[in-house]
């Protein structure tokens, strides 16, 4: 299969309320190229270097959605154009992104990565490091950052059991925080599932599923 089947199937496939994000790190220019030319205009990177390389070369009306972990310290270099940082997973990075806004006089979009999988590995806040985040009043100052909603990543296991719990959980979390009220808070976005659990977040209430290999075929590092 060619990488425009794979869009125009995947596409084809999801519900009309899914956002398909196509996670071209590590693939070449000429790969995100193909898949633009299928339609598709939202790409996710994990490597600040990477995604400023690649948006520097490629069409402008491409959005940049970085997914994975964020240092702090590397903001500066996407502040200007990404479109939406998924894994913000701390009130630093959180000030950090709000403070490189302010400088480029814009808003940036932003998910909470919470902490799903009961493997040690991943990222991100536990739901009440959140509720007191939303609640506190240094959160409501920081007014050049949007929360739209939360990322989370299920535990890599076979076990479809486990999985799934893990998505309702996020579910549940983002129910029960959409009620926080705050001008830079508007959550619509519940970020879930990749290419081998995608199904799984659809039928457990993913708005925006982040595929890579199902498109752009196995990676070789990373
Ligand atoms: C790499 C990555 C993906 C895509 O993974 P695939 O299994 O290739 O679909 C999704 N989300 C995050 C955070 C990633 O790092």
């Amino acid at each position: 299969m060619s990488i425009t089947n794979n869009i125009n199937t995947l596409i084809k496939s999801l519900p009309k309320n899914v956002k398909l994000v196509a996670v071209s790190k590590t693939k070449p220019v000429s790969d995100i190229l193909e898949a633009y030319n299928a339609g598709q205009r939202a790409f996710g990177e994990n490597k600040i270097q990477e995604m400023v390389q690649k948006f520097e070369v490629l069409p402008k009306d491409i959005e940049w959605h970085m997914i994975g972990h964020l240092q702090s310290n590397k903001v500066k270099y996407i502040a200007s154009f990404v479109h939406l940082i998924h894994g913000v997973d701390s009130l630093k990075t959180l000030k950090e992104i709000n403070k490189q806004a302010l400088k480029n006089n814009r808003i940036i979009n932003c998910l909470l990565q919470v902490k799903i999988a009961k493997e040690d590995t991943k990222f991100g806040f536990s739901f009440d490091t959140i509720e007191n985040l939303l609640s506190s009043e240094e959160f409501k100052y920081l007014s050049n950052i949007k929360i739209k909603g939360l990322m989370g990543m299920a535990s890599f296991v076979d076990n479809e059991t486990i999985i799934r719990e893990e998505f309702k959980t996020l579910k549940n979390y983002f129910n029960i925080l959409k009620k926080h009220d705050s001008a830079n808070f508007n959550p619509t976005i519940i970020s879930m599932g990749m290419s081998g659990d995608y199904k799984i977040a659809i039928e457990e209430g993913s708005t925006m599923v982040r595929v890579g290999s199902a498109i752009f075929g196995t990676r070789n590092y990373n």
